[in-house]
């Protein structure tokens, strides 16, 4: 059996989580078994559950989940796990993610591989692979251990479908309220804003752009598109840009289906944040900036006379 960690957002299974299921259903289907889901809060989603291929979900909807504690939520996971005889289970890698895997690994006493960006590969034993030394070097892992816990990078497999009917069950912890440690006092959304560790489509500046008063042409390409606002270190520690804006080693790391880089050199260190993302775009006046052999596509150009020009197309393509 295969336990997959979902995540969700208004409702919906996130992408990353029907990523997560997608590689999930492979290695259930290559062992004969069935593959679990289990979320912490409510889900109304169960065609995304017939469809990407769970056999049985379940839900904890229980008052001491409401505050992500990745102590009491790694002991309800464990429960399942055990409770349905598994020997996989599979995170996105992300912070719950991380905080999760880890945890689970040191309960059951298994072996785990964070930020697996390849399918596991079954032949000859239990081996991935994932990107080291901020991405410059790819290192093989076999894991041994009985339980074999994985976090998965964004992007490492296409969704997939594969129609199921998905038993729902709602599962009672028993955690006591006494063992939650930390109460939620108030939450308030940022409006408007689309969060940058979940966004589909990331457009992204650098110093390039010369100063905070150009950030214009970024945030019109952003709005056009729907997408999220990202910088680099340099402009975030400059004070052009909001620190929880900066990707890259010491910054946020994302992965989404474009990231649009405008002005940023392309530094090690950055790409280390960004090197996940289906595809990039990149846009630099310097035709030997770095930035371009991690690129899928590049223009060679000034900024200020690209940006204004591809905004325009865009808007055009968009009919806005
Ligand atoms: C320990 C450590 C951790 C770090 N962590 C991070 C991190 O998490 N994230 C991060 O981003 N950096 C990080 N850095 C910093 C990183 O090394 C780079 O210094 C930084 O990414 C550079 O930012 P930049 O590309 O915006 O600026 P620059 O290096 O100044 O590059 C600007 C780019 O803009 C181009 N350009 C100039 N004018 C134009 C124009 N008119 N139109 C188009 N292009 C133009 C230039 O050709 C150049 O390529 C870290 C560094 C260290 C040592």
């Amino acid at each position: 059996m295969v336990l997959v960690f979902l995540e969700s957002s208004n409702h919906k299974i996130k992408k990353n989580s029907l990523e997560v299921i997608t590689y999930g259903k492979k290695i259930a289907k290559a062992n004969n078994g069935k593959l679990i889901g289990i979320h912490f809060g409510a889900l109304d989603d169960s065609d995304s559950c017939n469809k990407y291929g769970l056999d049985k979900l379940f839900i904890l909807n229980e008052p001491v989940f409401e505050v992500f504690d990745s102590r009491l939520y790694t002991k309800a996971i464990k429960a399942v796990y055990l409770a349905e005889n598994c020997q996989f289970a599979f995170f996105g890698f992300n912070l719950n993610g991380k905080a999760l895997s880890a945890r689970l690994a040191a309960a059951l006493d298994g072996g785990l591989v964070n930020g697996a960006n390849s399918f596991a590969d079954l032949n000859g034993g239990f081996k991935v692979q994932k990107t080291i030394y901020s991405g410059k070097a790819i290192a093989t892992y076999q894991i041994v251990a009985q339980h074999k816990i994985l976090s998965i990078a964004s992007n490492t497999v296409s969704i997939e479908e594969n129609p199921s009917t998905c038993e729902v069950v709602n599962f009672n912890s028993g955690i006591a309220a006494s063992e939650v440690k930390v109460k939620k006092i108030k939450e308030e959304k940022v409006a408007g804003e689309i969060p940058l560790a979940e966004a589909d489509l990331v457009v992204s500046g650098g110093r390039g752009l010369k100063g905070p008063e150009n950030w214009g042409m970024i945030e019109d390409c952003a709005k056009i598109i729907g997408a999220a606002t990202a910088c680099s270190r340099a402009v975030a520690d400059a004070h052009w840009r909001p620190h929880h804006e900066h990707v890259g080693q010491t910054g946020g790391a994302i992965a989404p289906n474009l990231y649009i880089a405008v002005g940023i050199s392309g530094a090690i260190q950055h790409l280390a944040g960004v090197s996940n993302s289906k595809t990039i775009l990149v846009v630099n006046i310097d035709p030997e900036a770095p930035f371009f052999k991690a690129a899928d596509y590049g223009v060679v150009g000034d900024a200020f006379e690209v940006m204004p020009k591809l905004n325009e197309a865009l808007k055009k393509a968009k009919g806005v």
